[in-house]
């Protein structure tokens, strides 16, 4: 399993077949298709029986480190268990076309309005579009609202600055800068929070929006939240919610009391829907009213017993993505919220709470340093002990079998390893990593070139990071 893993390219012989598909008779695929839509010359693709390419993905996946297959706690990403449930539910519906009359899938149109109203109950929010492809993405979309509201009360030229905490996730700056905006960035003060007086200096007539993780990246709930927005929502500035990890909070507050206008959700995190390689994401968007008339086209609404596309909205930001966003995922993420119920997501933010908490605390008795040590939220942020690297801490986790946490960010904290174990993990679990991660503390104080020279038992050791980020390959391409 180890070494080079050839291509199914590679592996082709000319002439073997896994399956023939049936001939097409006497069809006239040229007067059908038109002459120019034919190929002069057959189409690369390599050439093998089923039993070979069966092996071929099998053994791929099993080079995969996945939530299916052990402990994952990387920070932010919330890689919580995908219920198979959800599966199947998604499953039942892989046969519609988005070109069908909406008559005909109906139930479908119900699935996503009923998801859009959940996700504006959970979160405090007047309309949901679930059109935005990821997180990202919500918060692209999310931006342009806040840029068209601005616009439509004349102050679109004047309100262009957004301002962005220290310990924000990157995508926040990217996405204001790809919205228009340029991008201010507000120091954190000692205690991991947004600094408040740095806040209030920085807020003024040219400020468009302020976007803020609550619980921030550090895993810590912004104590000063109702008089930062307040301070905020003097100064005309709209308040945008990074939402991508809810799992905090979820039945327990809403960023919409809290006072924000907007927030993205990842469907892909919170709701359980597979990521990381697992599949598309979903980043829903939610609005206060007064950014409602904006959202992306079309979005669902409800006449009576029947459901429909409302395109009518002339305010409209326009189309955020083709056809109605990933379909699939809403169906898995509405079956995980019609499992749970209000009462188990309240329950489910609730241990994934004390499951970070009970992790902060035992991986501080193995050594490790909690640099903001209190009562953490869904995730928490340690470095290792004296001498270690996080880097290398995350590599020996590979030969124990462990994902890494994510590792230098925020960008805040020298060292961070940043944990989330999320609330599907049980103690057991959590009580083994705990001991690996101090054998792994132990053993690399005391033989610092083992660890640096982790990992040993993965199909590739330590990767050269720079050049895979400046000279990707991404497809296997003939030797010329
Ligand atoms: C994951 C994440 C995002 C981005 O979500 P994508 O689906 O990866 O685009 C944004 N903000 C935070 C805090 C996140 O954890």
């Amino acid at each position: 399993m180890k070494g080079d893993f050839p291509t199914l390219f590679e592996r082709s012989r000319s002439g073997r077949r896994g399956t023939r598909p049936p001939s097409v008779g006497d069809v006239d695929l040229a007067a059908m298709l038109g002459a120019d839509n034919m190929r002069s010359e057959p189409a690369r693709l390599p050439e093998l029986d089923e039993l070979s390419v069966v092996r071929h993905y099998t053994n791929l996946s099993r080079r995969q480190v996945g939530v299916d297959t052990s402990f994952y706690p990387l920070g932010s990403c919330t890689m919580k268990y995908n219920p198979r449930a959800s599966e199947a539910a998604a499953a039942l519906f892989t046969e519609l076309h988005p070109y069908q009359d909406p008559e005909s899938v109906q139930g479908a149109l119900q699935i996503i309005y009923e998801l859009q109203e959940y996700l504006a109950e959970i979160t405090g929010m007047d309309a949901v579009t679930l059109q935005p492809a990821a997180g990202a993405h919500g918060e692209l979309t999310g931006m342009m609202l806040i840029r068209a509201y601005h616009e439509s009360r004349g102050e679109g030229e004047q309100r262009r600055v957004v301002l962005v905490p220290d310990s924000a996730h990157g995508s926040n700056p990217a996405s204001s800068m790809m919205a228009g905006f340029v991008v201010r960035e507000i120091p954190s003060g000692a205690d991991g929070e947004v600094d408040l007086n740095e806040l209030r200096a920085a807020l003024g007539p040219e400020v468009a929006a302020i976007m803020l993780t609550n619980p921030n990246t550090l895993g810590l709930f912004e104590r000063k939240i109702l008089e930062l927005i307040d301070a905020a929502h003097q100064q005309g500035v709209q308040l945008y919610y990074d939402g991508a990890n809810l799992n905090a909070i979820m039945g327990w507050a809403r960023p919409g009391d809290m006072g924000f206008d907007v927030i993205h959700l990842n469907l892909h995190k919170t709701f359980s829907t597979p990521h990381g390689g697992g599949g598309p994401g979903s980043g829903p968007v939610g609005a206060k009213a007064h950014l409602a008339p904006f959202l992306p086209v079309p979005t669902v609404k409800r006449e009576g017993e029947r459901y429909l596309f409302d395109y009518d909205r002339p305010q409209t930001i326009g189309r955020m993505r083709s056809f109605y966003g990933n379909f699939g995922v809403m169906v898995r993420a509405y079956t995980y919220i019609r499992m749970l119920g209000a009462a188990g997501l309240k329950r489910s933010s609730a241990l994934a709470v004390l499951n970070a908490n009970y992790l902060r605390k035992k991986l501080k008795d193995a050594g490790y340093i909690i640099p903001h040590d209190r009562l953490c939220k869904h995730e928490f942020v340690a470095q290792p002990p004296a001498g270690l690297h996080a880097l290398d801490v995350a590599k020996a986790l590979l030969d124990y079998g462990y994902h890494p946490p994510t590792i230098y960010f925020p960008l805040i904290v020298k060292e961070a390893l940043m944990i989330e174990p999320t609330e599907t993990e049980s103690q057991e679990t959590l009580d083994e990593y705990v001991t690996v991660m101090a054998e792994i503390a132990r053993r690399g104080q005391e033989d610092p070139d083992w660890i640096s020279h982790t990992p040993y038992s993965t199909p590739v050791r330590r990767l050269d990071e720079v050049s895979a980020n400046r000279h990707p390959r991404l497809r296997w391409k003939p030797e010329e």
